[in-house]
């Protein structure tokens, strides 16, 4: 009874959670779907006298609108992607993981399975990086997240403004989204501007727009000057190939923790995540390089490289990857 009471008010509790969690969410769309009542009704077809100005503002208006609010849509409803089946420790490892007391029985358990798996990364100890909750063998640059309750291929954070794990799957969507939300506020505001002035001199008069059109220039600017750090921070990061989680803490490699473990050079570090064709860089449509499973590396010497020593690839269980990605994916540098 007692059992059935915790379980139901966990059950509770969780849901609340969900709905809560889309509070931040529903607050940037408020407040989009009043800028566009604003900027469409009252600024452009209640204020603008010269139809000409009316609709080259409309039209400009509406493309980066939508463009907004494609990438806004792709950054919250892509989920992100977790390690793949051969990444999961099997039944019989599992059971002698579990009944094994002694770490250092624990770690060569895990060091044996994942000999055939391409992770490079560990812990800050050296062991294999592994999931508890999730019974998985980490893949470089994976992490767990608390608030997804999984492992997330190269996550980047947990984004509340989104409702969403930021990674691998939806980086690109993310930054794109930081990128036309920027677009979006200066456009607003840079149009807004002169009639901000007219009401300010009196030479328009005082109606409910004018509330609407003040209102529009402050909160594009605040907007446009917060994103404009997080879009300059993560073009930082993407720079350097970085996530954010590995600007905070190094990746371990076994020369050794080092951030710049994953820097190819920033044509190729941006290529990474953008993918090679330039053309749809600024497009949303999925065009990052990669598996998410493995990643190239800078300065990995061959001696130390436990992925060219020989075939050292588990063929079995890999029905979630096709070989193409495989091969293609751990392309190690010896230099750049
Ligand atoms: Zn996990
Ligand atoms: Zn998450």
């Amino acid at each position: 009874m007692h059992s059935g009471c915790r379980m139901a008010l966990s059950r509770g509790l969780r849901c609340c959670q969900r709905v809560f969690s889309w509070v931040p969410v529903v607050i940037i769309s408020s407040v989009v779907l009043w800028s566009y009542y604003a900027y469409v009704w009252e600024l452009c077809l209640v204020t603008v006298e010269n139809a000409l100005e009316k609709a080259v503002y409309l039209l400009v208006f509406h493309i980066v609108f939508l463009l907004f609010i494609w990438t806004y849509w792709k950054a919250i409803f892509t989920p992100p992607k977790e390690p793949t089946k051969k990444f999961l420790l099997p039944y019989a490892e599992k059971e002698r993981y579990d009944s094994e007391e002694r770490p250092e029985v624990q770690r060569q358990i895990l060091a044996e399975f994942a000999k055939k798996l391409p992770v490079y990364t560990r812990t800050g100890s050296g062991a294999i990086r592994f999931c508890d909750r999730c019974q998985v063998v980490k893949p470089d640059r994976c992490h767990h997240c608390s608030v997804c309750g999984m492992c997330v291929l190269k996550m980047d954070h947990h984004c509340p403004w989104v409702n969403n794990c930021i990674g691998f799957s939806n980086y690109k969507f993310f930054l794109l989204f930081l990128a036309y939300a920027m677009l979006y506020c200066a456009y607003i505001a840079a149009t807004v501007f002169q009639y901000f002035l007219l009401y300010w001199t009196a030479e328009l008069p005082n109606n409910r727009a004018k509330f609407h059109v003040l209102f529009l220039l402050f909160v594009s600017l605040m907007f446009f000057i917060s994103l404009m750090f997080l879009f300059g921070y993560h073009c930082w990061l993407v720079g350097l190939n970085r996530t954010t989680l590995e600007a905070f803490s190094a990746p371990v490699f076994p020369s050794g923790p080092d951030k710049n473990g994953f820097h190819l050079g920033i044509r190729r570090n941006l290529e990474q995540v953008f993918g090679k064709r330039k053309k749809l860089w600024i497009i949303p449509v999925f065009t990052s390089i990669g598996d998410g499973l493995s990643f190239p590396m800078r300065m990995v010497s061959e001696s130390h490289n436990p992925l060219l020593g020989g075939n050292q690839w588990d063929d079995e269980g890999t029905d979630d990857e096709s070989p193409v990605s495989r091969e293609s994916h751990v392309i190690l540098e010896m230099d750049t």
